[in-house]
């Protein structure tokens, strides 16, 4: 069973790799980016509160997605999961930590994928013309959304090296080197776990 979160910054292709590990090793990817599109979508209260922060690049509040979480990791407690995209803040790092303990769970890697910011600009921009995602059309979101990324989401990286958990990829590379990569990762471990 494997239990996988995946750091970096947006569109170090953290989706594209959670998917296709998911995909290989049977597990269930729990994309937060994805669950917030279908609430905006489905036009909940949820989605609606959520759209304002997403449209300007911001995050969204740390309990809406603190709540979103436990509720789906308390239901996966035999298949594992890839946790795509959480957590994002320290708050949600700490929060995640503890709901492990609750859960008498722990997760077996944090997987931060390393991408210049020249390049994930350009990669967002491609996204916003081919997925027409509205958050990735704009290159005023986008370098809003890294620097969030940078003030929010970079400290992570110390949290979990601190823990001695990070495993580091370089992901400016194509998708199916980066994907055998982390395979080669994850069945080196396995193998002499
Ligand atoms: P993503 O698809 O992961 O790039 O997420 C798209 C947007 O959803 C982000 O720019 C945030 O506004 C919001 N979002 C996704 N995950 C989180 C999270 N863990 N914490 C706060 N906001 C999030």
């Amino acid at each position: 069973m494997l239990r996988l979160i995946f750091l970096g910054p947006p569109g170090a292709g953290k989706g594209t790799q959670a998917e296709r590990l998911s995909a290989i090793y049977r597990t269930p990817k729990i994309s937060t980016g994805d669950l917030l599109r279908a609430e905006v979508k489905a036009q909940t209260p949820l989605g609606q509160q959520a759209k304002v922060y997403m449209d300007a690049g911001e995050l969204v509040p740390d309990e809406v997605l603190i709540g979103m979480v436990k509720s789906r990791l308390q239901q996966l407690p035999e298949q594992g999961w890839i946790l795509d995209g959480f957590p994002r803040t320290l708050a949600q790092a700490e929060a995640l930590e503890e709901l492990l303990r609750e859960l008498g769970q722990d997760y077996d890697h944090v997987l931060n994928l390393e991408v210049p910011d020249e390049v994930v600009v350009a990669r967002l921009l491609a996204r916003g013309k081919e997925q027409g995602r509205s958050d990735d059309a704009d290159e005023a979101v986008i370098l809003k959304r890294l620097q969030v990324y940078r003030q929010q989401t970079a400290p992570l990286i110390d949290f979990y090296e601190a823990k001695g958990r990070l495993r580091r990829i370089n992901g400016n590379q194509p998708m199916e080197v980066v994907q055998q990569h982390l395979q080669t990762l994850l069945e080196g471990c396995r193998r002499t776990a």
